[in-house]
């Protein structure tokens, strides 16, 4: 059996457009084996996680918002099918768990309630695809990605138990391609073995993706996405951007590591262990192979570059001024790791330790709070990383221009520099006469 595993993100369902568009990229594969992962609609995870907020608030506006998600969807149901009673049905049924859910107090757990709410993103997008898909004639099925995905725990950060899932995927999933060809599923959520659902942290839809991949031995994974593939910059922020046509799985990987968003940072391992190759690809031209991830070795890249927002430089040193030693550095990486601050550049001199850490004021405070009065820890703000992998002069003295570099680093084909931007510096008009 071989299957190919597509990823759909929520830009490729945002409406009725993207999702025809989605219907006829899938008709191009009426005959192949796929499972079809999809996100949750446009920009519906950001409007769950208000629905969320909200409920702990106890503002009183928790179902309004949810009632108006609700409508978004259904808005889209109306544009896409002509009979679309049965669709409607169906995501009412969805939502009636998330109204009891909203019904109760607060549970006393955050991140566990996060998970029961935000999911129904994708379980509402994957259903209206499946119809879809039906509605196209295309042999399609609705399968909950619950019954095979299990983690842990670790709500909103959930951790796979790969054993399980592979298990289950075989057993599970493997057979129902006798009597279909696409299977509808949804990215980012998992189960328990309590059966509570969980996520697996926000993007995670490709790593669900790999992880399915893995689990089916899949022949390749494919993300559809509104760019032509993996780009040499983000092209939101920098005019001349090039594809890159073909990736190593290391490249690919300290790409993602250092914050390029294209791919999320834990696809790419499941897939290199297999030799599963990923393709990046333009949902706008399905023709296009778009960037090809496999494990290539001989490839040489031109410069790529990689911007981080909102970094915070901690620049932590002991009180009295004595050395920063072994012991104070083993500390201070156990509260990181306990506040969950991702630590993106570090550099530790005689007297201070310095991390680049993203900006998470709420983690920080209470961090600064436990490293206690042994240490004085100053916090430098609003500031940007920016790494090149494979740079040379030219574009490092681009990207250093109009900024103030707090920090810099370069290691064999890396610079990473943490900076600031200037103001522009403009004349004053003065009056010479
Ligand atoms: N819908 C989730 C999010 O927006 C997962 C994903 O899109 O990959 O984070
Ligand atoms: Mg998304």
């Amino acid at each position: 059996m071989s299957v190919k595993v597509f990823k759909f993100g929520g830009a490729s369902v945002r409406d009725k457009l993207a999702i025809e568009n989605v219907g006829r990229i899938l008709q191009r594969f009426s005959d192949d084996k796929l499972i079809i992962v999809v996100s949750a609609i446009g920009k519906s995870t950001n409007a769950l996680e208000e629905v969320v907020k909200s409920h702990y608030a106890r503002d009183g506006k928790a179902s309004a918002l949810l009632e108006h998600i609700r409508e978004q969807h259904a808005n889209v149901i109306h544009a896409l099918f002509t009979a679309p009673q049965k669709v409607l049905d169906d995501i009412n049924d969805t939502l009636v768990e998330m109204e009891w859910i909203l019904e109760e107090d607060p549970h006393a757990d955050y991140d566990f309630t996060y998970d029961q709410i935000v999911s129904v993103g994708e379980l509402l997008s994957s259903k209206i695809l499946f119809h879809y898909l039906q509605s196209l004639g295309l042999s399609a099925r609705w399968f909950d990605v619950r019954d095979v995905l299990l983690t842990d725990n670790t709500f909103r950060d959930a951790r796979v138990n790969w054993e399980q899932t592979q298990k289950l995927a075989s057993s599970k999933l493997a057979p129902l391609w006798q009597d279909c060809h696409h299977i509808v599923t949804q990215g980012f959520i998992g189960t328990t073995t309590e059966n509570e659902t969980t996520t697996l942290g926000r993007e995670g839809s490709d790593y669900t993706a790999a992880i399915l991949s893995f689990c089916l031995d899949a022949e390749s994974m494919h993300i559809w996405k509104d760019v032509p593939g993996v780009l040499t910059a983000d092209p939101r922020l920098f005019d001349e951007v090039v594809k890159l046509p073909r990736l190593s799985y290391k490249e690919a990987i300290e790409m993602t590591y250092y914050g390029a968003k294209v791919i999320h940072p834990k696809t790419i391992k499941p897939l290199q262990n297999k030799q599963i190759p990923l393709f990046v690809r333009p949902f706008l031209d399905p023709t296009s192979e778009g960037t090809i991830i496999s494990d290539e070795k001989e490839l040489t890249y031109p410069p790529v570059v990689v911007i981080e927002p909102d970094q915070a430089l901690l620049h932590i040193s002991t009180n009295d001024f004595s050395f920063v030693a072994e012991h104070h550095l083993s500390m201070i990486f156990a509260l990181l790791a306990k506040y969950r601050l991702k630590v993106n550049m570090m550099r530790n001199t005689a007297i201070s330790f310095t991390v680049s850490i993203n900006f998470q004021p709420d983690r920080i405070k209470k961090f600064e709070a436990e490293l206690g009065d042994e240490f004085k820890m100053v916090t430098d703000t609003d500031l940007e990383m920016i790494t090149i992998r494979h740079y040379n002069d030219e574009i490092l003295q681009d990207m250093k221009k109009e900024k103030l570099v707090l920090f810099e680093d370069r290691v064999q084909e890396t610079v990473q520099l943490v900076v600031r931007n200037l103001p522009k510096m403009r004349r004053k008009e003065t009056n010479t006469m």
